[in-house]
């Protein structure tokens, strides 16, 4: 099952609903991190949002070898844990923004698979942690390099929650269609441009892994995203580094999944 977050023309409010092959959505009678079930109506899409507005965005950095190779850095013993802001998530198809009040020079891409929590979620254990998923989306990881390395005082958070730097969507596929999230491809393309291309069976820490440490003796609420880390490829580590400027076209693709394709634009 695909789940969307969208706009009809007379739809005050975002609606969730059930993405049907014929493209027309059904929306849902209820909570899709409670009770729900479809409501048997049809609505037109007049606007595709993003698919959720998680109440915390977690991120796990250095989670393929491949990238860790590229950046010469060791396998970390434990996931690399930061935080987004869950402010800054960003629609399918409307506009990465380049910050220029607080400027920077050196904003870059990152291809996610990114999990999304169905219900609270503590301690969880091997067995029982892919039962608290609901689904997957694909995420773009938008990133300040200047502001992640040089001017954030060693932190991430800063070059990483800027107003628009999380794209999710196109849709949340459920679960149950994707049985094994360690097989899946994902790719990066700017402008045409094949940036990233790897597979999630070069994670570091699996799904799995990331749910039982996140969640150990931690609370993690219903619609939690965890953007589950990025391959090789990103513009920073090429040679010579390639950043966002306005006017590009970046795409995030998964097999099984879809394709998140947003333009890029300056602050204005
Ligand atoms: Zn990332």
């Amino acid at each position: 099952m695909r789940l969307i977050r969208f706009l009809t023309d007379t739809s005050a409010a975002p609606l969730t609903g059930i993405l049907h092959a014929d493209g027309s959505a059904e929306p849902l009678d209820g909570d899709l991190f409670g009770t729900w079930q479809p409501s048997g109506r049809r609505a037109r899409i007049a606007k595709l949002l993003a698919p959720l507005q998680p109440p915390v965005i977690l991120a796990i950095g250095l989670n393929f070898r491949e990238h860790a190779i590229e950046t010469k850095q060791p396998i970390p013993e434990f996931p690399v844990l930061f935080m987004k802001s869950p402010w800054v998530t960003q629609n399918p198809g409307d506009p990465i923004l380049i910050p220029t009040h607080l400027a920077s020079t050196k904003v870059d891409y990152e291809a996610e698979l990114v999990v999304i929590l169905g219900k609270t979620c503590k301690n969880a254990t091997r067995d029982n942690a892919l039962d608290h998923v609901l689904g997957y989306t694909c995420g773009n990881d938008v990133t300040a390099r200047d502001w992640q390395k040089s001017f954030g005082g060693n932190q991430w958070c800063r070059g990483k929650s800027f107003d628009t730097f999380a794209p999710l969507g196109p849709c949340i596929v459920t679960r149950d269609e994707l049985p094994d999230p360690q097989n899946l491809s994902l790719r990066a393309v700017v402008n045409g441009e094949l940036r990233q291309c790897s597979s999630t069976s070069d994670h570091i820490f699996s799904v799995i892994d990331l749910i039982v440490f996140l969640s150990g003796s931690t609370t993690l609420p219903a619609g939690t995203a965890i953007f589950t880390g990025t391959p090789s490829g990103a513009g920073f580590a090429r040679t010579p580094p390639v950043y966002l400027a306005p006017g590009d076209v970046v795409t995030i693709a998964i097999d099984g999944i879809g394709e998140l394709t947003n333009p890029v634009a300056s602050e204005p």
